[in-house]
């Protein structure tokens, strides 16, 4: 056991942070309480919803892509970290405001809320070096925001975790002539409600879960919703919702596709996906860099080589996200506490590099590398085993392959079902479609 108490420095209180934060404090012996700085005045990060987009009344950028109607896309029984349930009243697809509330109920239950510091947004994180050119400690500097007055604080600490989430900075795709569009440009990350296109003619961009659930939200009021995408057709939208194929080009107000068909839609809304970005990283002095992906070399997707004490929880997309953030922060701490004996840096980097080498030998796109899908449950697995921690209850697994297969077979149906958890490795699922 180390002889002096480490000070972990969390960069976010969203789900990540706050499941960072709340095992820190499980090791007191180990870790002084954990600061963890949040920019904004609320925990719960994407889950935090506002009227407002773009910027805030004091100019800041708004972080949450968080939509008025929007229901879950797992159930509760697989979205809960695995040592807190939701309240179990709850049907299994959630209103985000329940998700919310069970962040601020965990964050309280784990006492991890008076550890956060609001509203100080962090703008610089450097190593301090010790003999061996590695890490022997963090500087963070990070600005306080509010009443108009900037100050700034310097802190140091023993190890980061970078928990600030990738789902606040849109992703715009090199569409040609998409400048020139003439009517009404936005990314999901700015929608909000339906009301406001109502009677409108609205084309979407990309069917991931945004813009699938978009559409099915516009269609019974927008004169006409188009679903523009690549992926083989979607099952179980509307009818009166169109699927046609992928965005080929802009001009003026027509949106062309690769078919030839053209469009003069009201609103074009890009559902296009996000931007990794760490602007208080130096990524080249950490010996990491941007990469197609997001940031690269990370050993198991979460630790920078050079730097043992820099971890990035949350990266990975496609997954389960709270246990599979919970999985990771346990890695990260048995790293800490010493419990997980790590390879060499120039190990770390070469095992990062023969993933990554791997994945794209099997026809995987680079930069699809951190959508993990069915790979999340051997990577779990691996954590777990690595760092000498319970492995995820065998029914997250379950329930989530389950709840995937519905969707695949019918995206506006899939949530008419409750599913009942009888132990960690046994379910089973309620027929309720009233309710959905
Ligand atoms: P975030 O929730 O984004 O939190 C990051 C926090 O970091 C924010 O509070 C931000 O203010 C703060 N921050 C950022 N930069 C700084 C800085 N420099 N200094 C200080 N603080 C900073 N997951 C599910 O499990 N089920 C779902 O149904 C689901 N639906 C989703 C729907 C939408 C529209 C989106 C966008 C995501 C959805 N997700 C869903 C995924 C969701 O993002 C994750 O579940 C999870 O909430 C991400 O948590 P996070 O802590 O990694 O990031």
């Amino acid at each position: 056991m180390a002889s002096k108490r480490l000070r972990v420095a969390v960069i976010g209180a969203g789900a990540a942070g706050l499941c960072a934060a709340r095992h820190v404090l499980n090791y007191p012996d180990t870790f002084l309480p954990p600061v963890v700085f949040e920019a904004s005045d609320q925990l719960g990060g994407t889950w935090v919803y506002t009227e407002q987009s773009g910027e805030d009344a004091e100019g800041w950028p708004i972080h949450s892509s968080m939509y008025h109607d929007l229901r879950t896309n797992l159930p509760k029984e697989v979205m809960a970290f695995p040592d807190f349930p939701f309240n179990p009243s709850l049907p299994s697809f959630v209103h985000h405001s329940d998700v919310l509330a069970y962040l601020e109920s965990y964050a309280e239950h784990f006492g991890v809320q008076d550890h956060v510091q609001f509203r100080w947004q962090v703008n610089d994180v450097r190593p301090v070096l010790g003999d061996q050119g590695t890490a022997s400690g963090w500087d963070v500097k990070a600005t306080v925001r509010g009443s108009g007055l900037t100050q700034h604080v310097s802190e140091h600490f023993d190890a980061i975790m970078v928990c600030t989430g990738h789902y606040a900075i849109p992703f715009i795709p090199p569409i040609p002539g998409l400048d020139s569009f003439q009517g009404c440009l936005l990314h999901s990350h700015s929608y909000r409600r339906p009301e406001p296109f109502a009677g409108l003619t609205v084309v979407l961009v990309g069917a991931g879960a945004s813009g699938v659930d978009l559409a099915m939200q516009l269609s019974p009021v927008a004169a006409h919703v188009a679903l523009s995408h690549q992926g083989p057709p979607v099952c179980g939208l509307p009818e009166d919702i169109l699927q046609v194929p992928r965005l080929l080009k802009v001009v003026k107000e027509m949106v062309v596709f690769v078919d030839g068909s053209v469009l003069q839609p009201d609103v074009l809304i890009l559902c296009t996906g996000y931007r990794y970005r760490f602007p208080f990283l130096t990524l080249a002095r950490l010996g990491l860099q941007e990469t197609e992906y997001g940031v690269g070399p990370l050993y198991r997707h979460l630790l920078a080589p050079q730097h043992p004490s820099l971890f990035f929880i949350g990266l990975c997309q496609q997954i389960c996200p709270f246990p599979h953030f919970h999985c990771q922060v346990l890695f990260a701490l048995a790293v800490l506490r010493g419990h997980c004996l790590l390879p060499s840096a120039a190990e770390m980097e070469a095992d990062a590099q023969g993933q990554l080498d791997r994945y794209l030998r099997e026809g995987g796109l680079a930069r699809h590398f951190l959508r993990l899908k069915a790979q999340q449950w051997s990577y779990a697995k691996e954590l777990a085993k690595l760092a000498g921690f319970p492995p995820l209850p065998p029914a997250v697994q379950e329930i989530y392959e389950a709840v995937r297969a519905r969707r695949l077979h019918n995206v506006g149906t899939y949530r008419n079902v409750n599913y009942r958890l009888l132990g960690p490795d046994a379910w089973e699922q309620v027929w309720d479609s009233g309710k959905a």
